[in-house]
């Protein structure tokens, strides 16, 4: 996946979510924001949007906001504790969204969230309730945040969501669902290798491909789970007989 991360108010580059993001196989772009002029903070996230075409945003507090405020009409959002009502016009998020937020967020209240899902006419469960801070920083909220980006690239429909209209969004918001990457571990050599995944190929793929590093043989399996989580193993072919 090639992921759009917008960091939150006078945070820096290269914090631990970005960083989080990065080790677990995907490309994270992490553009320095303003942190005075929001129309400013929002020219630079936008110019990074339209040149480099990422599969999803993942905005961190004022950086939820600026994701908000792209102009975007496809590309699904995953919002950390959004600041939208401290900043920018935008005041509600498309099907294709999930929010993140801690009730015990010190910083921007949840009740924030609760108000901009039904703003959306989103139901109450496209706000997932984790952390216990707003910095979202801690174990789950990184995986969850994580998980909230796989199943959104991959175009699966929420299951919370109303079928029809959501799986009309994540269509149109996925446009192809072959953009997505995994990533796996040469038995062999050890490396990490970054392959593309189609996942209109089925939920559940296998198949043999040489290691571009080692060229030892491994059997890929791809598995979609149904929480749509993207699982990846490799094995050395030569031990299936
Ligand atoms: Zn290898």
């Amino acid at each position: 996946m090639k992921i759009l991360f917008l960091h939150g108010w006078n945070s820096a580059v290269g914090g631990v979510k970005p960083t989080f993001l990065r080790n677990s196989g995907h490309t994270v772009l992490n553009p320095p924001l303003d942190h005075n002029d929001f129309p400013t903070a929002v020219a630079q996230a936008q110019q990074v949007f339209d040149l480099q075409q990422p599969d999803v945003v993942v905005g961190s507090s004022r950086g939820g906001a600026v994701a908000m405020n792209l102009a975007n009409d496809r590309i699904p959002l995953v919002l950390l504790c959004p600041a939208w009502k401290n900043w920018g016009t935008a005041n509600s998020i498309a099907p294709n969204s999930i929010v993140l937020h801690s009730p015990n967020d010190e910083i921007i209240p949840f009740a924030d969230s609760v108000e901009l899902l039904r703003n959306s006419r989103l139901p109450a469960e496209a706000l997932l309730e984790v952390g216990n801070d707003h910095r979202l920083a801690d174990e789950e909220p990184l995986a969850v945040m994580l998980w909230s980006c796989e199943l959104l690239c991959s175009g699966q429909t929420l299951p919370w969501l109303d079928p029809t209209s959501a799986r009309r969004e994540a269509v149109n918001a996925s446009g192809s669902v072959s953009d997505c990457e995994a990533t796996y571990v040469c038995d062999a050599c050890g490396e990490e290798i970054v392959v593309p995944v189609d996942l209109s190929e089925g939920n559940r793929q296998t198949y043999v491909e040489d290691c571009p590093v080692c060229c030892r043989a491994n059997l890929i399996s791809i598995q979609l789970d149904d929480d749509g989580l993207l699982q990846i193993s490799a094995e050395p072919e030569q031990d299936r007989d």
